[in-house]
This record gives structure tokens, C-alpha cells and sequence, in this order.
């Protein structure tokens, strides 16, 4: 599917720090459009319903799937995780560009269904690093730690799939690499050719 605005999925391990990042990308570039994911995991302490995801028992999230209302899903440390697809579509129409913030089943099922879409994988610079960002986090049991370990190894293992890798070393450079990366993807003659035939036909 060729769309009019663009697509952006960011991805990395749980830990990579790719939440952080992302909340500063989207302050520093405030016209880019969050999608908001919905799940079945439990609610954080610090996390809002509507804000952080729309957080939906796993009946719900089912009955979403049948009627088709899901542009992509995936189970991840045995919860469902997916992006409700009409915003997502209605976005896209308006020449918006939306940011997923997905693990990678779901970038891979996107993918395919938006080849012209842009994925960065965010890599934690250490395993080290990672493992003492869950840990820092509080908010998760051993079990659950130790299956996001898990996940994560396996995650990384994907990072080749994706247009562009960024390691998540210093806060401030990765938020500028991945606006740049976002901005310089708009430019790309692919996306602007409409745009320029548009002002030819006028002449
Ligand atoms: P967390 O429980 O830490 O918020 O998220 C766990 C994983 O699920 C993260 O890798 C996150 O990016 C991913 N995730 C969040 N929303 C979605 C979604 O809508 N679809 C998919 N496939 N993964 C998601």
C-alpha cells in the first residue's frame, strides 16, 4: 500500500531506552502524530489509559481482532499488543507522519503492508545497560524481567530487517539522529514526486 503521509515504526528492546527518546522526538518535533497502541498488559503506575496505550481486557482485544479493526498485532511476554488502524488511516490521508512504536513482529507484518514505510531499530548500547535498565525500572517482576531479557536478545537479532540502526548511547544524539533521519526521509524524491508533477501540471 502506497500512502500520502509517511510511516515511521520504532523499534527496539525493552530496556533500549526507546521510550525516552521517543518522548523527546515528539517534543522536539511536535507535528509528528503519536499512534496509540492498545494492549492487554496491566497498567504501570506512572502510565495514563488513552496516553500511554488504551489498556483493554483480552475479550476486547479479540473481538477488535475479528472485526478487522487492527492494522497489525502481536503477542509479546504473553500479552496482546496492536495498533488500532482507522486513526492510523485517516492520518495518513491528511499527509501526517505517524510514528509506531512496535516490537518486531508487528514492524515485519507492517512492512509488508507499507513497503514505503521508514523503520529504525533503537539498540541499547550493552546487554549490561539493558539488563540494569529493567532492573532500574521497578516495574516489572524477576519473571517478568527475565522474559524481557529473553525477548530482548531475540529482538536484536531483527535489527538488520530495519532501514536504520541507532545505538542508544547519549539521550541527546539519538533524538537528533532520528529526527534526522525522519526529516530526511520526507525528502526523498519517491515522496516528493507527486508533489513536483502536481506543479508541472499547473504550469
Ligand atoms: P511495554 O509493555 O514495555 O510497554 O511494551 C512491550 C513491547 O510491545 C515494546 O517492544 C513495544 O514497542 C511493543 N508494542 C507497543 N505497542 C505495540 C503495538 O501496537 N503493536 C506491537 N506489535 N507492539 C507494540
Amino acid at each position: 500500500m502506497s500512502t500520502k503521509g509517511l510511516l515511521v515504526i520504532l523499534s527496539g528492546p525493552s530496556g533500549s531506552g526507546k521510550d525516552t527518546v521517543l518522548e523527546q522526538v515528539f517534543k522536539k518535533e511536535p507535528q509528528l502524530q503519536k499512534s496509540i497502541s492498545m494492549t492487554t498488559r496491566e497498567i504501570r503506575e506512572n502510565e495514563v489509559d488513552g496516553r500511554d496505550y488504551y489498556f483493554v481486557s483480552k475479550e476486547y482485544f479479540e473481538k477488535q481482532i475479528s472485526a478487522k479493526n487492527m492494522l497489525e498485532s502481536a503477542v509479546y511476554s504473553s500479552n496482546y499488543y496492536g495498533t488500532p488502524k482507522a486513526p492510523v488511516d485517516k492520518w495518513l490521508e491528511d499527509d501526517k507522519t505517524v510514528v509506531l512504536k512496535i516490537e518486531v513482529q508487528g514492524a515485519e507484518k507492517i512492512r509488508k503492508l507499507y513497503p514505503d514505510c521508514v523503520s529504525i531499530f533503537i539498540m541499547p548500547p550493552s546487554l549490561k545497560v539493558l539488563e540494569e535498565r529493567l532492573r532500574g525500572r521497578n516495574t516489572d517482576s524477576e519473571e517478568a524481567i527475565l522474559m524481557r531479557l529473553e525477548a530482548a536478545v531475540g529482538e536484536m537479532q531483527s535489527a538488520e530487517k530495519y532501514d536504520y540502526i541507532v545505538f542508544n548511547d547519549v539521550l541527546e544524539d539519538v533524538v537528533d539522529d532520528v529526527c534526522s533521519i525522519i526529516k530526511s526521509e520526507k525528502f526523498k524524491s519517491l515522496r516528493m514526486k507527486n508533489k513536483v508533477r502536481e506543479v508541472i501540471k499547473n504550469a
